[in-house]
This record gives structure tokens, C-alpha cells and sequence, in this order.
């Protein structure tokens, strides 16, 4: 086992560089595992970790049809942020934050967290009691909350439109533990900390058939034969519908694509992350220098991982409206991936009416700061068989129950709200 540190870069820029190892093999599928977790993005590589880490479970498999982070987990806008308001949501983000504060120890890998602080801005009186509201149930949390007034604002983000702005900013909600982190480094960090346990990590391997026998799960099928299994997790994202469908479930999922932008690199401009709260943007600087900022969901399904021009119209209007001197800034590359959409815009984390068989998906928009108590709940439940304290309400029956964690009043159909 290789460990990650300055001295072993020092030394091995001392020998050329040669004696790096692979960051995680790649093995032929066994047989059998005692876990098979379907989908090989943030969540399901950080829940073979947690597996391996809090419960001793190393017989596991990781199937993945591409390559481990070509899905939404190398494809987002990297924001990492516990500003929840609503009990179930709160507590679960106040987790996944402290646990990002710590993982780049756990992991003895470098996946950039930048704590750079998240500003939330408000444009009207309302808006601005929305914003108090959150951020009491932030402090209540024992997360940290700040409320900015107007000159508050252009004190930190002075190249805003403080002029005559369409939507006046009144304020900002300000979340100084918020920031970013390298996305793909995340996926990179677990997968190779997860493997140095024995986890085996499956690429190219595709499920095509969920085994059920007598209501058990047995085992899946995929493109390199077929595994069995004593329990297996669905951990899929956008394609959480689809394969859910294998074991014969219908899901209260929709799949929309969500674009996301970047431009060519600049030097440091934009030193935190901010989101308008007048129009669809939000932006961050990336550490080589692009300025990565997104939008809204396209307004209808798909599972096309690129967007249309609506959309980016739309995008690049807010942007200008927030802060015109985006406007000078070429963008170099645009890129959708596939959210998995619920109804009340929370996620689900829970077992399914086949034993054995656990789903994890519902992540809107908003999974990538999850990854790690996401993965950590889902690793409780499959080794425990009781939900984790912090994950007890992502329950799959809610939208029959009516007990919906509608945290925004969006969900799925954002072309509604
Ligand atoms: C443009 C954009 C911006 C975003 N911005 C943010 C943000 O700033 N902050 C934030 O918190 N979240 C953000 N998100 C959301 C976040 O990226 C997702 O919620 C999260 O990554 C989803 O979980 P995942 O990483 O496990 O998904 P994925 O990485 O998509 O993993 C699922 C994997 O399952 C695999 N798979 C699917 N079907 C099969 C099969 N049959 N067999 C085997 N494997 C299969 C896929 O190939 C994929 O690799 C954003 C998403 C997008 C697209």
C-alpha cells in the first residue's frame, strides 16, 4: 500500500518520477461478494468505502458500465455547503460537511476542499426573512450563518452590479464553511482508498438484470457474466429509473439533464462561491482559473448528458444581469449530466420490498456535497439493517405516506414552481 504525502512526492521527483503505482487495480469480476454496489459515482464508491472502513465488509464489488467518475460525480459544479433548513435535510448536510473536513486525512488523498465561504444573495424583504429563517436553522444546527446587508456584499463582492441593477441586492446569506472541492479527486480518492481495502472496482462492467429469488436478491447480470450476491445497492444517479426497473420497481424518479459552463482560465477574480437569488446562476473560480458557473435544469426528461440553447441563453442572461463583467470572459467548454429528479427535490436511501436489495438515489441537483454521509448512511443500513440517524427520513415510502421533505418546493418539475 502506497501512501500519499510531500515526502514521497519529494523523493519520487528525486527518482524521476518512476516508482508511482497505479491509484487502484483492476481486477476480473469474482464470482461472488457478500455486496454488490451498482454504479461507480461518488455515492456508490463512498459507500464501498464506509463498507470497508466503519463495518469491516471488504467482500465487495463495485460495478461501473463506464469509467469510475464519468457520471454526475465528474460533471458538477463542485459546491460543498450545509445550509439546509428543514429537520431530515439539516442534520444529514451538518454530517456530510464535518466528514468533508476530515476526508482528505481519511483518505490520505488531496481532493482540493476549499473552504473558500458560500453567499446566498437576496433581492427583496422576503426574501431576506427566507434567508434569517435558514440561517437561525443553520446556527440551530451548530452549522455558522452570517447575515450580510447591501454593503456587507459589495465589501466582499465588490464587482457585483451595485448600480442600477434589475434585481437590487438587499443582502447575502453567508456560509463561511462553504466552498468547493476537485470533483473528479473525490471520485479518485475513494475508489483508491476503497480498493486498498480489497473492495474490487469494476469498470466497463455494465448491470443489465437484477436476480431475484423468492423476494431475495440473488445476484446480477452484466456485460462480464454473471455475479452473485448476498445484498446489492442501487447507487446509479440519472439512471436510477432504469435500473431499478430490472428488479421490476417503479421509481418516483425523473431524469433531467443539468448543464453546467466553464471559462477559459483567468487570473483570480472570484474568490468564493455565490448564487443569485433573482435568476438560475451560481459561480465559483476553479483552482487553474476557469470560472465554473450553472444554471437550472433543462424543462423537460432525458437522459441526454448534454443540454440545449435555451438554457444556455438563459444562463448567460442571469450572469450578465448579476455581474456584467462576465461578459469579457470566453467560454471554453459546456457539459449536461443526468440528475435523478424526486417530487420533493429530497433523496432516497433505503431498502426496497426485495431483502437484500438497498436504493440510493434522489440527489437532484444537489448530491455532490452528500457523497460523503451519503455513503456513509448507506454502508449502516446495508451492514446494519437499520437506517443511520441521520438519513431516517429519505425513506422510499414518503410519497405514498405524504411525509415529503420539500426543502425548496421544486422537486422535479421545476418548470412549475
Ligand atoms: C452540471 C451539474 C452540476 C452540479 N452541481 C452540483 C454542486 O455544485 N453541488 C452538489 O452538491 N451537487 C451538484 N450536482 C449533483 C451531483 O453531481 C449529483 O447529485 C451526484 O454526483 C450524483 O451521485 P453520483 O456521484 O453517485 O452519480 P454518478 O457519478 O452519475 O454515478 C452513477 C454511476 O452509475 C453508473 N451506472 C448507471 N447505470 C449503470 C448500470 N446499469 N450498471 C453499472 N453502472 C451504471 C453510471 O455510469 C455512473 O457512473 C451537479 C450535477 C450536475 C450534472
Amino acid at each position: 500500500m502506497m501512501r500519499y504525502s510531500g515526502f514521497r512526492v519529494f523523493t519520487q521527483g528525486l527518482t524521476g518520477n518512476t516508482g508511482w503505482r497505479a491509484a487502484w487495480r483492476k481486477p476480473a469480476p469474482k464470482p461472488e461478494y457478500d455486496v454488490v454496489i451498482i454504479g461507480g459515482g461518488g455515492h456508490g464508491l463512498a459507500t464501498a468505502w464506509y463498507l470497508a472502513k466503519n463495518h469491516g465488509i471488504t467482500n465487495v464489488a463495485v460495478l461501473e458500465k463506464g469509467y469510475l467518475g464519468s457520471g454526475n460525480i465528474g460533471r458538477n459544479t463542485t459546491i460543498v455547503r450545509a445550509n439546509y433548513f428543514l429537520p431530515g435535510n439539516s442534520e444529514f448536510y451538518s454530517h456530510s460537511l464535518k466528514l468533508w473536513e476530515g476526508l482528505e486525512r481519511d483518505l490520505n488523498y488531496n481532493v482540493m476542499h476549499s473552504q473558500r465561504g458560500l453567499i446566498n444573495l437576496f433581492h427583496s424583504d422576503g426574501q431576506r426573512d427566507a434567508f434569517v429563517r435558514r440561517g437561525n436553522a443553520m446556527l440551530a444546527q451548530g452549522d455558522d450563518a452570517v447575515l450580510l446587508d447591501r454593503e456587507g456584499v459589495r465589501r466582499m463582492l465588490p464587482y457585483l452590479d451595485f448600480g442600477q441593477a434589475r434585481f437590487p441586492i438587499y443582502g447575502g446569506l453567508y456560509h463561511p464553511r462553504g466552498g468547493t472541492a476537485r470533483h473528479d479527486a473525490v471520485a479518485w480518492g475513494y475508489a483508491r482508498a476503497a480498493d486498498q481495502r480489497g473492495v474490487d472496482l469494476i469498470e466497463n462492467c455494465e448491470v443489465t438484470g437484477i436476480d431475484v429469488e423468492n423476494g431475495r436478491v440473488t445476484g446480477v447480470q452484466t456485460t462480464r457474466g454473471m455475479i452473485r450476491a448476498k445484498k446489492v445497492a442501487m447507487v446509479t444517479a440519472g439512471r436510477s429509473g432504469q435500473v431499478a426497473a430490472l428488479a421490476g420497481m417503479r421509481l418516483p424518479i425523473e431524469s433531467h439533464v443539468l448543464q453546467a459552463f466553464v471559462t477559459e482560465g483567468l487570473k483570480p477574480v472570484i474568490d468564493h462561491v455565490i448564487s443569485f437569488g433573482m435568476g438560475h446562476f451560481y459561480i465559483s473560480q476553479s483552482d487553474k482559473g476557469g470560472l465554473v458557473f450553472g444554471g437550472d435544469l433543462d424543462f423537460y426528461a432525458s437522459y441526454a448528458a448534454r443540454g440545449n440553447l435555451p438554457m444556455v441563453e438563459h444562463v448567460m442572461e442571469a450572469g450578465m444581469t448579476l455581474m456584467p463583467m462576465i461578459g469579457r470572459a470566453k467560454v471554453l467548454r459546456s457539459w449536461g449530466g443526468i440528475m435523478d429528479m424526486s417530487p420533493d427535490g429530497s433523496p432516497i436511501i433505503d431498502s426496497t420490498g426485495i431483502e437484500g436489495l438497498y436504493l440510493n438515489c434522489g440527489w437532484n441537483y444537489g448530491g455532490f456535497k452528500a457523497v460523503p454521509a451519503s455513503g456513509w448512511a448507506l454502508a449502516h443500513l446495508i451492514a446494519t439493517g437499520q437506517p443511520h440517524e441521520t438519513a431516517a427520513r429519505f425513506r422510499l415510502d414518503r410519497f405514498a405516506t405524504g411525509h415529503l421533505l420539500d426543502e425548496e418546493g421544486t422537486g422535479s418539475q421545476h418548470n412549475l414552481h
